[in-house]
């Protein structure tokens, strides 16, 4: 009751367009225990519930607001594997679900977390700046292959190798990480925190493999010859296509074919990108965080002009009725790379691609959209006479991802799929294959980072227990759980 919700200052927009770095201040530690100190210690934490991992979100705030900052970190490290990933990422469905909410701005857990996190790094690194490992009592003799080192990959990864077995993670890019290196931006989450992260797993057994790709250059059969079991956590890597008339003119571009190239210019792996933003007219197609992505970095390029496109009608300053407390409020947000600048236009559908004489993009044809609503079923209406062109030269395409990428090896291992065309699993995380499970996005279909996580550490519980015939690891999901909603 003495304080209020209070977050670090973000840079100012001048200062952040010229870097790439994070873009929040340092908060004090009076401010953040003040924070803690806030949270009521709820008899039923609906905090809990919100967050798939099931953090113990009062345990910790209670510790930090004690300033015992040792056990805070155990907590946290109890049903988290990468707070440090989360503590910067997590849309905080932790926050939506706080009581407090109710009648007051929720408790800023994600805050408290992060800041756990990093004070914990910066207390307990070695002189090399390496989290200690936290090495196996024992070891199994069994080997476990995850493919892909996404969030899901590197959380079953490392729940298996604490557990005793010998893991290898193969990843088809360069780099380990998944969308965390490749697709989020620096000014999100800069790499050096992926990597003090990557060192310890690798100090603690787990093996690592790039440019393995299994079912291109890794075949299939090798590794369901020398594993005792296989791990698919390739994500939901199809992305949604907008096949109108010009689609293929020059300019016009998947947005994780955008921001990769961003992200190995920061890497030093790229001199310059190949189709930067510089002083561009680029329209986004897609209102969503991967939108905000390509607009914080078109703006760190230089772009002259940047539009948001979405679809949908603006969402409401406030939760309506039927979206009530503890559920996900759908409602406007500003997020920093909004606050950097460039247009959002909601209700607006795009007709077609305009073209030079060079087969480049110059404009688009659009018009508004009237939102409809029958028998549960959406639909846009073309609101007569709102048709317009605006010229472009870039237009990067952010409407989603539709699946995990059939060809290679879901194909080759065949695995079959579900009606919304993710890798079909049961409740122990396997999937059709005998010794294949699957976990995060390949089989959750496109989510959020929290819940990768999460499914990596239920799908490691999962198999641990098919190769021992039981399993000390937690398991905080099952297959088929959903984030609170209401019926
Ligand atoms: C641009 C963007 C920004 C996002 N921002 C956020 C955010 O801020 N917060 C948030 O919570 N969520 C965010 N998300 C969603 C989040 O990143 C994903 O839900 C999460 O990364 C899924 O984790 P995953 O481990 O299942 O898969 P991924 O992170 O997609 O990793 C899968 C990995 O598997 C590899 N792979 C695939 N097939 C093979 C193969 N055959 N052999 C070897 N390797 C293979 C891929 O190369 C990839 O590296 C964002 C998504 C995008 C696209
Ligand atoms: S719901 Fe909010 S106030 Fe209650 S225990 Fe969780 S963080 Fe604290």
């Amino acid at each position: 009751m003495k304080y209020e919700r209070e977050l670090p200052s973000r840079r100012s927009v001048p200062v952040r367009l010229r870097d790439w770095k994070e873009v929040y201040e340092p908060f004090p530690t009076e401010s953040l225990q003040h924070q803690a100190a806030r949270c009521m210690d709820c008899g039923i934490p609906f905090c809990h519930v919100g967050c798939p991992l099931g953090n113990l979100i009062p345990e910790w705030n209670d510790l930090v607001y004690r300033g015992d900052w040792a056990d805070a970190l155990d907590r946290l490290h109890a049903t988290n594997n990468f707070p440090e990933f989360t503590g910067r990422l997590c849309p905080a469905p932790c926050e939506a679900s706080c009581v407090l909410g109710i009648n007051e701005e929720p408790v800023a857990i994600k805050q408290v977390e992060v800041n756990i996190i990093e004070r914990g790094f910066d207390a307990l690194t070695d002189a090399d700046g390496t989290l200690p490992p936290v090495m196996p009592s024992t070891t199994t003799g069994l080997k476990v292959a995850v493919v892909g080192s996404g969030p899901a990959g590197l959380a079953a990864a490392q729940q298996l190798t604490r557990a005793g077995h010998a893991v290898t993670v193969f990843e088809r890019a360069d780099r380990i990480g998944g969308l965390l290196r490749y697709g989020i931006p620096e000014f999100k989450m800069e790499k050096r925190v992926l990597d003090r992260r990557l060192a310890q797993m690798e100090a603690e057994g787990t093996e690592f493999r790039v440019n393995a790709n299994v079912g291109e250059n890794i075949a299939v059969k090798e590794l369901q010859r020398d594993f005792d079991a296989i791990v698919l956590a390739g994500g939901a890597t199809a992305a949604r296509d907008l096949p109108i008339p010009g689609r293929e003119f020059t300019g016009i571009y998947q947005a994780m074919e955008f921001l990769p190239p961003a992200n190995k210019v920061q890497a030093g792996d790229l001199a310059e990108h190949p189709f930067s933003a510089a002083g561009k007219h680029v329209v986004i197609i897609g209102g969503g965080d991967t939108g905000a992505d390509c607009l914080g970095t078109s703006h760190r390029h230089g772009a002259a002009t940047i539009h948001q496109f979405e679809i949908m009608p603006r969402p409401p300053d406030a939760r309506p009725d039927a979206n009530p407390w503890p559920t996900w409020p759908m409602i406007y947000r500003t997020s920093s790379a909004h606050e950097e600048g460039g247009e959002r236009v909601f209700s607006v559908n795009t007709e077609c691609f305009l073209g030079d004489d060079d087969g480049n993009v110059r404009a688009l044809k659009a018009h508004e959209v009237e939102q409809t609503v029958t028998d549960g079923r959406m639909s846009f209406e073309k609101v007569e006479g709102s048709d317009f062109e605006l010229p472009c030269e870039m237009v990067l395409l952010a409407m989603g991802f539709v699946g995990p990428q059939r060809a290679g090896v879901l194909e080759q291992l065949g695995v079959e799929l579900n009606d919304r065309g993710n890798v079909s699993r049961t409740s122990e995380w396997r999937t059709n294959v005998d010794g294949v499970f699957v976990c995060g996005d390949m089989g959750r279909g496109q989510s959020l980072i929290v819940w990768a996580i999460a499914e990596g550490r239920s799908c490691a519980a999962a198999v641990d227990r098919a190769l021992l015939g039981e399993t000390d690891l937690p398991s905080p999901l099952t297959p088929d759980a959903a984030p609170m909603g209401v019926r």
